[in-house]
């Protein structure tokens, strides 16, 4: 059943407040959720993802380029 403040507010075109909400849909990966407290667990566990891919990826650039000094380094030495 509808909330009538949910009918009036549709009614009217306005959005529904957050108070209305029943369903819950992940932005990352469209996953719907009906407990909000889920969702948001969900939502955090995907921050925490991108937070370590960022932390690997700089990792991943840092040794890249001391990787490529050594190299220029080395070439330098011994071309002489
Ligand atoms: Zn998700």
């Amino acid at each position: 059943m509808v909330s009538r403040s949910a009918a009036a507010s549709r009614a009217v075109g306005v959005r529904a407040s957050v108070a209305d909400l029943k369903h819950f849909m992940c932005y990352f990966c469209g996953d719907m959720f009906k407990n909000k407290d889920e969702f948001n667990l969900h939502k955090f566990n995907h921050q925490v993802e991108d937070i370590a891919y960022q932390v690997a990826q700089n990792e991943f650039v840092s040794s890249c380029l001391l990787i490529t000094c050594i190299l220029a380094f080395s070439v330098e030495v011994f071309s002489e």
